[in-house]
């Protein structure tokens, strides 16, 4: 069965279809600008070259099909018909205490899905956006919602909960979330693989490590406890969010810089972490190298925030009562050999023993470990679409 899986931003929308065959993509691209001026779709067919496909594109609906059009045109599309799409999944950030799998979609869901824009504003209304232009023109297929919040469903309520009054998670709900679920299911169910290890038993510590960043503990295949919160603004400094923070200097910052709610709230996500810290740039590409050019700002970004995922990796082995591996994933914990080995540094007391050499390693799976290692470390390149269209699958088989 071919899948197409869609991820929709507010001004943006990335697709890919994959053959569930083999697993691999056919396809895959971008729409940027989407009802804004200079909108573009650029779409690339596997092994094939880039088509860059300039139109105006007023909203998601008109991005939906020029998508669909580009994936059977004949030139470079991919497809003869788009009734070779047996299916479509769609990635919704939030899914609040509804979901704790995927879904096949129906009005009941759509509903349910509507009720969690209050918990993101910013997220949830694209989504949904990207859903209902789907189902217009393709009214005849499965579509299948997949949350990044609904692989934390599994936390125990003392993970979950604030130390706030009981009735605010009763009335507002209230309560940790986590995100980035979608990732760190994959590369936990794939830690398994390479660990040859059946997921019950299991303890791992997975640091998904972007631009937005999280870090979950994940015990017998089931996340028990995640750095990001009520919102993905909680948990590890990251490329422009501030993380963690002492709950009071949000107001004094607020009084300060006479800041309503919200640019308060703006400049915490927009404005902080890395770039923040550094004044140098949100790419830790760009932060490095302003460090190795003596940048004292940049050395101190990095520092405090490979220190960040250390703590978190402490505490989270204390969380799971010890830890079989540590895994690294996306851009930086893909990419950077530096901070990998930043990271664990000193973590020799959990049995953690880094090969320089095997880490010297970019976007590929691999275990990074000494032989003798007894916690493992893992670099597995994160896949959501993958993991999108596998869940998508198995509902769309199910009937
Ligand atoms: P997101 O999906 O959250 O936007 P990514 O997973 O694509 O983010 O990660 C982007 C981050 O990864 C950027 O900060 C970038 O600097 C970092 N990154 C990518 N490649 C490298 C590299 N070779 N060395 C260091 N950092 C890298």
């Amino acid at each position: 069965m071919k899948i197409l899986v869609i991820n929709c931003g507010s001004s943006s929308l990335k697709y890919q279809l994959l053959d569930m065959d083999n697993q691999n993509p056919i396809a895959k691209g971008l729409v940027e600008r989407i009802g804004l001026p200079g909108a573009v779709l650029t779409h690339r067919p596997d092994g094939g070259e880039k088509e860059i496909i300039t139109a105006e594109i007023p909203n998601h609906s008109v991005a939906i099909s020029l998508v669909l059009d580009a994936l059977v045109n004949p030139e470079y599309g991919v497809v003869n018909s788009l009734d070779e799409i047996g299916a479509v999944g769609h990635r919704v950030v939030h899914g609040g205490e509804k979901f704790a799998s995927s879904v096949l979609i129906d009005d009941e869901v759509m509903a349910a899905i509507e009720e969690c824009i209050e918990l993101a504003p910013l997220h949830n209304p694209p989504n949904i956006a990207g859903i209902r232009a789907c189902q217009e023109l393709m009214p005849n297929v499965p579509h299948v919602a997949v949350f990044d919040t609904a692989f934390h469903q599994t936390m125990p309520p003392h993970a979950y909960l604030y130390g706030l009054p009981y009735e605010l998670y009763e009335k507002y709900k209230i309560r940790k979330y986590g995100f980035h679920g979608t990732s760190h299911k994959y590369v936990s169910q794939r830690a398994a693989k390479i660990l040859n290890r059946p997921t019950e038993g299991l303890k791992l510590i997975s640091c998904h490590l972007g631009n937005g960043a999280s870090i979950t503990a994940i015990k017998d295949g089931k996340s028990i406890e995640t750095s990001m919160g009520f919102t993905p603004l909680e948990g590890l400094m990251m490329g422009t969010r501030s993380g963690d923070l002492d709950p009071a200097v949000v107001s004094f910052i607020q009084q300060k810089e006479n800041f309503s709610s919200e640019e308060v709230n703006d400049f915490l996500n927009k404005k902080c972490g890395v770039l923040g810290l550094s004044g140098v740039s949100s790419d830790f590409r760009d932060i490095e190298q302003a460090r190795d050019q003596g940048n004292y700002r940049a050395g101190l970004a990095l520092d405090v925030f490979s220190h960040d995922v250390k703590k978190y990796i402490g505490a989270y082995s204390a969380a799971l009562g010890g830890v079989d591996a540590i895994i690294f994933t996306a851009g930086l914990g893909e990419n950077s050999p530096e901070m990998r080995l930043k990271v664990t540094e000193n973590l020799e007391y959990l049995g953690v023993d880094i090969d320089p050499e095997q880490n010297n390693v970019r976007g590929k799976e691999v275990d990074v470990s000494k032989p003798e290692a007894t916690c493992r470390v893992l670099v597995i390149p994160t896949n959501e679409e993958l993991m999108i269209a596998l869940d998508t699958l198995e509902i769309a088989q199910r009937g």
